[in-house]
């Protein structure tokens, strides 16, 4: 029940405070129903019944007042103690869940990634996480408060007039029964909610990320449209679980109304008998009405945790989903790498594709050269060096990074060596400073200055207002395209990596900017591996090698001169771009 894998052993971490809470809830619990004792004693004294002390000055009744008082005051007092420390422990056991469920996150691979929907998984973090705290939080305290007041009250109650509470306890036995059956289609409602709320989560989250394009092609009103409806869908679903809660409780409410009338008629009944006195009939009636709250604490719970469940076993399945890219027990740790690269009959196929995307390649780069990676778009040249970063596994032999096998280095020390600037150029939205300095906790501004001058982007962020202070939109939005790709390369080179993979990173730069680059980096990565995808001869003209890449094939190894003798895909492309700049240039001056 409120044993859940994975967040059980928060009860032993947290053991002491849950004791002195709970320790605090019963105490509570049991000077609670001194109260209606309290008040038997003043009602039968002032009818004089035998056996109690008659009561006929007001003087007599200051003492018993003062108690109930007393007993008012330390019942708010550890009403507060025990709620801060219960409910405090769901919050510290949220904080610990959240924490232990981000780091599993930053660990699963990109397969992960490409199939979950970031709206998805931030509803793990919101919804589901909500409601396993509610479990810690309010659900453990009333279970164990309707638990023990239930108790103890049925106690006094029988112990009073053992006949007149079997009455009243079977209608309610029956009416926990109910709620437990009612609770069990709840719970199938809660998680059609839950997968309603998310698909509606995954929709806005990808329309803000892609309003340019909702904007663009006019299709705002459709979208909204569309998101009404999911909404609806989500309002629809939440109104049915809605229902079955409140038909739950209008079914206590009766049965509660119907009990008290039976035990008043009951009550009457014995007491014209002489059976029963009206100060313990007032006892008793006392007792029932804080029985309420135990049936209510307890609907109540199972609610919190029918709910709870179904988020915990979620939580549950993405903390076991296991990330397939990880460190063998002997990765090859600490060690460093020369900057080389064999690529040996390389052919890799995606998780969840049928055709293979990289076939049969093979290639090597010395340390220290500078190589080009050319190809027509989809021709697989991300994909090869997604596969140097080993966000995916390949089998072993295929890939070595100075001369060890990819797949037996440790992930953390491969990618330590490497400074990758990806294609889409992910920024933070944060400083430019800071996004420079990402690979670091601060950056020291000489090395900042150097390394955005190399990406000859320094110029431009001094035309900023607040130069590398300038805070970057969300994915780097303020900045154009270009200066995006530039703050990526200043980022990588920021790590002085042994191997820098710029993937396309100079295709929204002009040829002049472009030139400038590349011989700044020519110069700053001397003894250093550098790997430069792109699409247009320009960038990879002037490099040491450049590998041709087609349709996930190696068709052609050399420098510009060799392959413009050998390849006739190399001759075409070149004509091709040739041709292109030419019209270019004729419609500029026209
Ligand atoms: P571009 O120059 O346009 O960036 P590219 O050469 O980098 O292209 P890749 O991104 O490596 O091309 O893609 C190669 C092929 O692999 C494409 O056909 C693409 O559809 C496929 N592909 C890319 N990513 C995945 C993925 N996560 N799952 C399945 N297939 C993929
Ligand atoms: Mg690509």
């Amino acid at each position: 029940m409120i044993l859940l894998k994975h967040f059980r052993h928060y009860y032993i971490k947290y053991g002491l405070a849950f004791l002195v809470g709970l320790a605090i809830l019963v105490a509570v619990d049991w000077f609670q129903l001194e109260i209606p004792r309290i008040i038997k004693v003043i009602i039968n004294g002032v009818e004089g019944i035998e056996g109690f002390t008659l009561i006929t000055s007001i003087n007599q009744i200051w003492a018993p007042l003062l108690t109930i008082l007393g007993i008012v005051v330390g019942m708010t007092v550890g009403r507060f103690l025990w709620r801060i420390t219960l409910i405090g422990n769901s919050r510290r056991i949220e904080t610990d869940i959240r924490s232990e469920m981000f780091k599993h996150a930053t660990e699963l691979d990109q397969n992960f990634y490409s199939n979950e929907k970031i709206g998805g998984l931030m509803s793990y973090f919101i919804n589901d996480l909500n409601a396993v705290k509610e479990l810690y939080g309010f659900g453990l305290l009333m279970l164990v408060d309707g638990l023990v007041l239930g108790g103890f009250v049925l106690v006094r109650m029988f112990s009073l007039n053992w006949e007149m509470t079997l009455y009243a306890a079977i209608p309610l036995a029956l009416m926990g029964v109910l709620v437990f059956f009612l609770e069990l289609k709840m719970e199938k409602k809660f998680k059609l909610r839950q997968e309603s709320f998310e698909s509606m989560s995954d929709f806005s989250q990808e329309s803000f990320s892609g309003i340019t394009v909702i904007k663009a092609y006019v299709r705002e009103a459709v979208e909204s449209l569309r998101f009404t409806k999911k909404s609806k869908d989500v309002f629809d679903k939440s109104m049915d679980h809605l229902k079955y809660s409140v038909v739950v409780n209008v079914i206590i409410d009766a049965m509660i109304s119907l009990v008290i009338l039976a035990i008043l008629a009951f009550g009457a009944i014995l007491i014209a008998k002489g059976n029963l006195s009206s100060g313990e009939l007032t006892e008793y009636i006392t007792y029932f009405f804080t029985l309420l709250w135990p049936v209510f604490a307890i609907s109540s719970f199972m609610n919190i945790n029918g709910q709870a469940q179904a988020s915990a076993k979620r939580i549950a399945e993405f903390l076991d989903s296991k990330p397939s890219v990880v460190d063998g027990p002997n990765a090859i740790k600490n060690v460093t790498l020369d900057g080389s690269i064999s690529v040996s009959h390389l052919s890799f196929t995606y998780p969840d594709s049928e055709k293979p995307t990289l076939k049969d390649m093979s290639f090597e780069v010395k340390p220290g050269e500078m190589v080009g990676i050319l190809g027509r778009t989809g021709s697989g040249k991300s994909t090869l060096v997604e596969l140097f970063l080993h966000l995916y596994n390949t089998e072993k032999g295929m890939i070595r990074f100075g001369g060890y096998d990819l797949m037996e280095l440790s992930l953390a020390t491969l990618r330590e060596h490497i400074g990758y600037v990806p294609q889409d150029n992910f920024l933070y939205s944060d400083t430019i400073k800071n996004n420079i300095g990402f690979a670091y906790t601060s950056i020291d501004n000489e090395r900042l200055i150097q390394v955005a001058k190399i990406s000859d982007i320094h110029e431009n962020v001094l035309e900023f207002k607040d130069g590398y202070e300038t805070m970057l939109g969300e994915r780097g939005a303020t900045i154009s395209g270009g200066q995006k790709q530039r703050v990526s390369i200043a980022r990588a080179l920021a790590k002085e990596p042994k191997v820098l993979i710029l993937d396309d990173s100079v295709s929204a730069v002009d040829t002049k900017t472009e030139e400038a680059i590349i011989t700044n980096l020519r110069q700053v990565r001397k003894g250093k591996t550098t790997l430069m995808i792109a699409h247009r001869i320009s960038t990879v003209k002037k490099l040491d090698k450049i590998v041709v890449i087609d349709q996930g094939q190696v068709v052609g190894v050399g420098t510009h001169a060799e392959l413009m003798k050998t390849l006739p895909l190399y001759q075409e492309m070149v004509k091709l771009q040739e041709l292109e700049e030419l019209v270019g240039e004729v419609e500029a001056h026209a």
